[in-house]
């Protein structure tokens, strides 16, 4: 039997990991982590940066390193991508998530990020996981598009075993048949992983459905169902994005989606008090 013995819930005391990244608190506020898909330029990525977070976001994402599908897509603009990040948290102040892609490159990406991300397409790559194991920044573990619940729990547990304890996991939505939606977003798995992970679970429903329309309830239903946080992507000009155009958020649907998750937090508390009141039963 192979026992998830660092990622599994201890039944003894339930308690959750929290993540501390500058002032934001993964496990234990609801995060709010957007940005652009891919950093196409200062001048895009500052926008946007400045964009979500006078709307409220908690952390900035963008992807200097590109896993795209064709090699002929946008790739990415690797070191200076990664600079324009850095420059984008010196304006904004927001902690910094993007993707790393090949184990030789965690070392130095390490210096630009703040989490790191490993994506759906590298949740299996072994040696990346092992090497996001040593290092000392949290990662951001996307669900294989193929994965079930026990694989993404055993690739997280790739990367405690090496000493790296701060890993946060993200739904990111799985193939099926429905072609309708770019993928189908699992809700049901965040609720899943609360009952056998003490880790952090989030939600990014712009990959997880590729449709903006669906996005924002998609987002609102992830907060009702337990999730740690979200992470969409935001574009300052949507049609102008390099990479995934379709579901890139413009800044003033975002600023709604952020008030209308507001206001389902209260309720929200409400909720919990209820679940947390022992004469109900
Ligand atoms: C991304 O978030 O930039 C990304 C490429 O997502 P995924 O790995 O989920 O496709
Ligand atoms: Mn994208």
């Amino acid at each position: 039997m192979n026992a998830l013995r660092l990622t599994s819930l201890n039944s003894d005391d339930n308690r959750q990991t929290v993540i501390t990244v500058d002032n934001v608190k993964i496990g234990e506020d609801f995060v709010v982590i957007a940005g652009p898909c891919s950093v196409e330029s200062e001048e895009q990525t500052i926008k946007t940066a400045q964009k979500v977070k006078e709307a409220g976001a908690n952390m900035l994402r963008g992807g200097a390193f590109k896993p795209r599908t064709s090699p002929y897509d946008f790739q990415g603009l690797g070191l200076k991508g990664l600079k324009i990040l850095e420059k984008a948290k010196k304006e904004t102040g927001l902690p910094v998530v993007t993707e790393v892609t090949d184990p030789r490159d965690v070392s130095w990406v390490c210096e630009y990020a703040d989490v790191l991300q490993i994506g759906t397409r590298n949740m299996q790559n072994f040696s990346l996981l092992k090497e996001v194991g040593k290092v000392n920044k949290p990662a951001l573990l996307k669900r294989g598009m193929y994965s079930t619940l026990k694989e993404w729990l055993n690739c997280a547990e790739y990367i405690l075993a090496e000493g790296n304890p701060n890993v946060i996991l993200c739904e990111r939505g799985i193939r099926t048949f429905e072609t309708y939606t770019r993928n189908t977003l699992d809700l049901s798995i965040v609720p899943s992983v609360k009952e056998v992970s003490h880790l952090p679970v989030i939600v990014d429903p712009s990959h997880g459905t590729g449709r903006l329309s669906v996005i924002e309830p998609m987002s609102l239903a992830a907060m009702a169902a337990g999730a740690d946080g979200i992470m969409v992507e935001v574009h300052h000009n949507p049609c102008e994005a390099l990479c995934d155009k379709d579901q890139a958020m413009p800044p003033g649907m975002f600023a709604v989606l952020m008030k209308k998750l507001w206001v389902l937090r209260s309720c929200m508390d409400e909720i919990n008090q209820i679940n947390g009141n022992k004469t109900l039963e």
